[in-house]
């Protein structure tokens, strides 16, 4: 008889859907109430396709749950003036509730300048400098996207943290920072690793969780994971034309109690979550 764990592979994108159906049920009881929908705005500088797809996936997504959504765009050649005019004019309008812009920046346009441009109450992307020193404060803030999907899909499995050991690779401003920080308030013990961690191996094999978020494809093998231990998976690198993940999914078959797989994992929870803090924004602005 085998002794191997029935992995879970997580669906993200039914669990995502599970989500918007209550988004979709919230902003319908705003609406009823007489109230406007909220109101995403999304700016994208240049004409990078990969860009314009996923704003234009997330545009769907917003419209999919009963919200505005508008967009700005900007030419490539752009001055920082002129971004910084388009956030500081949607800052303004009252019936915009959060404000995206669409990074990478082109050229030499400074991120961190424009993030810092929007107003805290519409940086639904989390990023701006009083979200993230809220977030590490243990304050409420609106929180990066991709890690608020990470912590509901370890929420929805019902995956232990208070006590547990996690492991998260990579310190991301985007993902492993703020992920990190999240898992500490749940109160797991949290190594953060990245690329001068020395035994990443040893270290993931202690580890009740384990969050990839690298970009080296299939970094964590089944070898490195404990028996029982949650996997999320987060990186997405495009080999020979095929997307990969940073775990070798599988390999942990049979190991890992859940994992995430690099398609239909974390992208799909990724744009919920930017919906979900588009609502936020929402209701703390208007206060309904
Ligand atoms: P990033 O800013 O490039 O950070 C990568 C991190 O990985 C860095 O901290 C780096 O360490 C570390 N690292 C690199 N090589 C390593 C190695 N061999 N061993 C251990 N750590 C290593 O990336 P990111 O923006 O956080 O994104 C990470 C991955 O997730 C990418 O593949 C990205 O496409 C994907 N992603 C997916 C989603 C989604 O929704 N599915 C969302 C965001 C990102 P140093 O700090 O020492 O350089």
């Amino acid at each position: 008889m085998s002794n191997a764990i029935d992995t879970v592979v997580v669906d993200g994108l039914a669990l995502a859907n599970e989500l918007r159906d209550e988004l979709k049920q919230a902003v319908a009881r705003h609406v009823a109430a007489g109230r406007r929908a909220p109101q995403l705005a999304v700016v994208l500088v240049g004409d990078d396709p990969a860009s314009a797809s996923y704003i234009k996936g997330k545009q769907r997504a917003c419209t999919r749950v009963g919200m505005d959504s508008s967009e700005r765009r900007l030419p490539a050649d752009s001055t920082p003036e002129q971004v910084l005019a388009t956030v500081r004019e949607l800052n303004q309008d009252d019936s915009i509730d959060g404000i995206l812009v669409q990074l990478p920046l082109p050229g030499d346009l400074d991120a961190n300048l424009i993030t810092a441009a929007i107003d805290p109450a519409k940086d639904v992307d989390g990023l701006h400098p009083v979200n993230a020193g809220k977030l590490l404060l243990g304050q409420p803030a609106l929180t990066a996207c991709t890690p608020l999907g990470i912590m509901e899909i370890l929420r929805r499995f019902e995956i232990p943290l208070r006590g547990a050991d996690a492991v998260v690779i990579g310190r991301s401003n985007i993902v492993g920072k703020p992920v990190s920080l999240l898992l500490q308030q749940q109160h797991a013990t949290v190594t953060m690793c990245h690329s001068r961690t020395t035994d990443l191996e040893q270290r993931c094999r202690h580890a009740d969780v384990i969050v990839a978020a690298v970009g080296v494809p299939k970094l964590v093998k089944g070898s490195w994971v404990k028996p029982g231990a949650a996997v999320i998976d987060v990186g997405v690198t495009v080999v020979d034309g095929v997307l990969t993940g940073d775990v070798d999914t599988e390999g942990v078959q049979g190991v890992a109690k859940i994992v995430t797989p690099h398609r239909r994992g974390v992208g799909p929870m990724t744009i919920t979550m930017l919906l979900q803090n588009t609502l936020t924004a929402y209701e703390a602005r208007t206060g309904a």
